[in-house]
């Protein structure tokens, strides 16, 4: 089923994981899947690595997903490293094995590297993508914004003037980068709908487990980790069970806030662990998450 399908009637819940790196960690991977399948996902996805062998892995690991868990997967596909015909095999790949929705993006650049280069012959932006996904297949197509807008964008303004494009040109629903203060999204929900752009957006959040770790994250990203957040995370930098509850209280707080204010759904960045997201879903229970939105 379509996800947009699914989004005209309810609120939804998926979760967002990463192909790692070894076979012990694939076997975990679905373990972790299958544990979090009590929560009743709507959909679940498995990000794409930035070259070769990481590439091809998202496409078995979404293809295995589907077929095992019976979860509604969306496939990721960047314009990374491929030439064009490279992007329409995996398309048809995830076409022949029913997979019905793709996230479409353009990658980041190279690990040391600060802009994108396009492989020869490749996409240069999500927008090239999506256009030429909506050409030739029927997928149900979402994408990515950002809320505190994309590192590399010249401002806010033009950043949303290219996700408005990607909307225009087939993408029915948008998954926001994370953020850790919800001001953020609904000032970017208030500049897209003052745009135009009247497609759900759902947001993105990632309950932070390692201080280090969501530093890291955050730099590459662009996104913000508050004052007052980033206080507790010093105070307790070494010690990584404290940070973990810091993160399960943060995203718990906010995913309750968030669905208060009518979100179309929510998003979880796992990180392919299982413990704080049960925490989190366990204390949202009974708070509409995944049932009929009003
Ligand atoms: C929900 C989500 C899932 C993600 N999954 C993955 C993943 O699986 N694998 C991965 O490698 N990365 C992933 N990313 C990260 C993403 O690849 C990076 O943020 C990347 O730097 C930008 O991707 P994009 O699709 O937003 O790019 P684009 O929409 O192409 O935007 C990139 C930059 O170019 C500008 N721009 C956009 N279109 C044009 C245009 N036509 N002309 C000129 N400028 C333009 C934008 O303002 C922006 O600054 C994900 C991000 C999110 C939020």
């Amino acid at each position: 089923m379509k996800i947009s399908d699914i989004l005209k009637n309810k609120r939804t819940l998926s979760f967002e994981f990463f192909p790692p790196r070894d076979e012990q960690g694939v076997e975990r991977l679905f373990e972790t899947i299958d544990h979090l399948k009590r929560y009743e996902p709507d959909f679940i996805d498995i990000t794409y690595g930035a070259g070769g062998s990481t590439q091809r892995l998202t496409v078995e690991l979404c293809v295995r997903a589907y077929r095992d868990s019976g979860v509604t997967v969306m496939g990721h596909l960047t314009c990374s490293a491929q030439t064009k015909e490279m992007v329409h095999s995996v398309l048809k790949r995830f076409e022949s094995e029913g997979i019905e929705n793709v996230i479409l993006l353009r990658g980041d650049p190279p690990q040391g590297e600060d802009t994108f280069v396009p492989a020869e012959d490749g996409f240069s932006h999500a927008t090239d993508l999506v256009q030429h996904t909506k050409e030739n297949f029927d997928f149900g197509i979402a994408a990515a914004c950002y809320p505190e807008a994309h590192p590399e964008s010249l401002d806010a303004d033009s950043d949303l003037y290219y996700t408005k494009m990607k909307v225009e040109q087939g993408a029915e629903f948008l998954i926001t980068q994370l953020f850790y203060d919800n001001e953020d999204y609904y000032a970017f929900v208030d500049r897209a709908r003052q745009s135009g752009i009247d497609v759900p957006i759902i947001p993105g959040l990632m309950p932070i487990l390692n201080a280090s770790q969501i530093r890291r994250i955050t730099s590459l990203c662009g996104a913000t980790i508050p004052a007052g957040l980033d206080r507790q995370l010093e105070r307790h930098a070494n010690d990584d069970r404290a940070v973990r509850q810091i993160g399960i209280d943060h995203t718990l707080r906010q995913a309750q806030e968030l669905m208060a204010s009518d979100v179309p759904g929510i998003h979880f960045y796992v990180l392919n662990r299982r413990y704080s997201i049960t925490k989190i879903l366990d204390n949202l229970q009974g708070s509409s998450v995944g049932v009929t939105s009003s």
